[in-house]
């Protein structure tokens, strides 16, 4: 019975992830899921990709999920960014509804990005389709190399897969080559980039995979 019970809920949200992206993509908006652990370096690594495509003339919009506080949702403001916040109350994930009740609290004719910072999980968030053009999974250097091979779902939906703090990498026994190696026997088209919100290294190519995806309209 548990397992019919999770399949509807299941089917329930995919209803309205399908809403939810005619929504988005009818307003030509690219939609990216950041699906990562707690302390990965979403909300970092979100700060700087913002600054970026501002400078880029890219105009974004946030929805920040967390479990319990609005301290994300407060960093990305400070950007000069739209945010809205989507507190679970312990929830471990977000759900195409709860995205969908957000939706009309940003300017999203004004935007040309919607990035939605997932709660802190590896595990559920990759079976809750939100409407999103696209997962991207964060795993950070100070983690372990492991991570793709335990949880290999996210891995397999993911359409980008980025490694944060390699500023770290020294300190750290992550083997770059072997979470690759991981994650492409999972998912061989697998794009993956090595990058440092903090030093800016590697994000250059991120950048260029957003702008690849971007249906840049006129404005401004
Ligand atoms: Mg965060
Ligand atoms: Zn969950």
């Amino acid at each position: 019975m548990q397992v019919k019970v999770y399949q509807d809920v299941l089917d329930a949200n995919d209803r309205i992830a399908a809403l939810n992206r005619v929504r988005l993509e009818s307003l030509g908006l690219l939609t990216l899921n950041l699906i990562g652990s707690p302390g990965c370096g979403k909300t970092s690594l979100l700060e700087r990709t913002l600054q970026e495509l501002k400078a880029a003339g890219i105009r974004c919009g946030v929805i920040e999920g967390d479990l319990e506080t609005s301290r994300d949702a407060e960093r990305i403001s400070a950007c000069g960014v739209p945010a809205v916040q989507i507190n679970t109350k312990g929830g471990c994930h977000l759900d195409a509804a709860s995205v969908q009740r957000v939706l009309d609290d940003l300017p999203l004719t004004e935007m040309d990005v919607l990035f939605i910072e997932n709660v802190g999980n590896l595990v559920c968030p990759a079976g809750f389709d939100l409407g999103e053009a696209g997962k991207v999974v964060v795993l950070s250097v100070t983690e372990g190399d492991d991570k793709p091979s335990k949880y290999p779902v996210i891995f397999r939906k993911a359409s980008a897969a980025l490694i944060t703090k390699s500023d770290l990498l020294s300190h750290t026994d992550f083997n770059v080559d072997a979470a690759q190696r991981d994650m492409r026997a999972v998912n061989p088209p697998l794009p993956v980039m090595l990058l440092s919100a903090r030093t800016g290294d590697g994000i250059a190519e991120w950048m260029g995979w957003i702008l690849a995806r971007t249906r840049r309209r006129s404005h401004g």
